[in-house]
């Protein structure tokens, strides 16, 4: 079975809300749900503008439902972490009694067969609302809201915040297992191409100059010393889930006897102010107790923790600072 690597990456936003959305959502923190009033109709979500022709709307806001009739619905047998709820559920156009346009939500079914058009269905509110779509848990079967409680928000909503998130699943080839294998070891895994003899690592399982697979048959020793050819002084941004507070660097390190550079590695027990192209450095490795503290921590073991200067004299070249791959 290929070995493969779950990634989960989040973009955390804030948007305002505007007077018509921020009404309608600080009306749900009150366990009531407003429509806004579009001539002869009544619009659910409220919306600024005239749908049909872009004129503003007055700020005319009318109680709907809570009560409402299915329109439409599709059933979410398989739920990801991203839906609503955590079990089979369906996604439903809902009109709102006294609203003449539908809104989308979640409709918490027993099946699949509990569902049809025109069905009555209800808000089950949060007992904690902030101002959110989701301060309704989901609508349920029936004509009486259920759940509920707890305060309303003490000001009005204007702004709104949520995660988009995206999770992706990526084959991890052979050789990188094998790579991965050899850090935890506290050595790096080196393949040589038989053609034009350069060698690479980190699990690359090709020469890009010869078009060659390179395997296990490949493999060679690669030194734990190298030079210091550029680098990078990173200043950490506060961003949310931010965990560095200070500037620190990131260097490439050119592997002795090698066409092996690799990028973006951690400096440690260097100053940003003294880091400089040509410092000899030799790799370091986790510790016993760090790889099993690591594996707890981080469900996979550390390998290489950084590099430190070796104290030998500086490489004096000036064409180092071209080597970056
Ligand atoms: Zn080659």
């Amino acid at each position: 079975m290929t070995a493969t690597v779950k990634s989960t990456i989040t973009f955390p936003y804030k948007r305002s809300l505007g007077p018509v959305l921020g009404a309608f959502m600080t009306a749900l923190t009150e366990e009531r749900l407003i429509g806004i009033r579009d001539g002869d109709r009544v619009i659910c979500p409220p919306l600024e503008w005239d749908p049909r022709t872009g004129a503003e709307l007055p700020r005319e806001f009318v109680d709907v439902g809570p009560a409402g009739s299915v329109e439409s619905w599709c059933w979410v047998e398989q739920p990801t972490e991203q839906h609503p709820l955590d079990h089979p559920f369906a996604f439903a156009t809902i009109r709102l009694d006294g609203a003449d346009t539908a809104l989308v939500h979640a409709v918490d079914a027993d099946s699949r067969d509990a569902m049809s058009i025109g069905m009555r269905v209800a808000p089950r509110w949060r007992p904690e609302r902030k101002g959110h779509i989701t301060d309704i848990e989901a609508f349920v079967p029936g004509e009486e809201a259920q759940g509920g409680g707890g305060e309303a928000a003490a000001e009005s909503v204007t702004m709104m915040d949520y995660e988009a998130s995206i999770t992706y699943v990526t084959p991890v080839p052979e050789n990188a297992v094998r790579s991965e294998r050899a850090m935890t070891e506290g050595r790096f895994l080196g393949l040589r191409c038989p053609e034009c003899g350069r060698t690479y690592t980190g699990g690359r399982g090709y020469c890009p100059v010869d078009s060659i697979a390179l395997t296990s048959e490949h493999e060679v020793d690669l030194p734990e010393r190298g030079v210091l050819t550029n680098y990078t002084i990173v200043t950490p941004v506060q961003y949310p889930g931010q965990t560095e507070t200070e500037p620190f660097a990131r260097v490439h390190v050119w592997l002795d006897g090698t066409d092996v550079v690799l990028g973006y590695q951690a400096l440690i027990e260097v100053p940003v102010d003294d880091v400089r192209i040509g410092m000899r450095l030799a790799a370091v490795w986790a510790s016993d107790a760090e790889r099993r503290e690591g594996g707890r921590d981080m469900g996979r073991e550390p390998g290489l923790v950084g590099w430190i200067p070796t104290g030998e004299p500086d490489v004096q070249d000036p064409d180092l600072v071209n080597r970056i791959f």
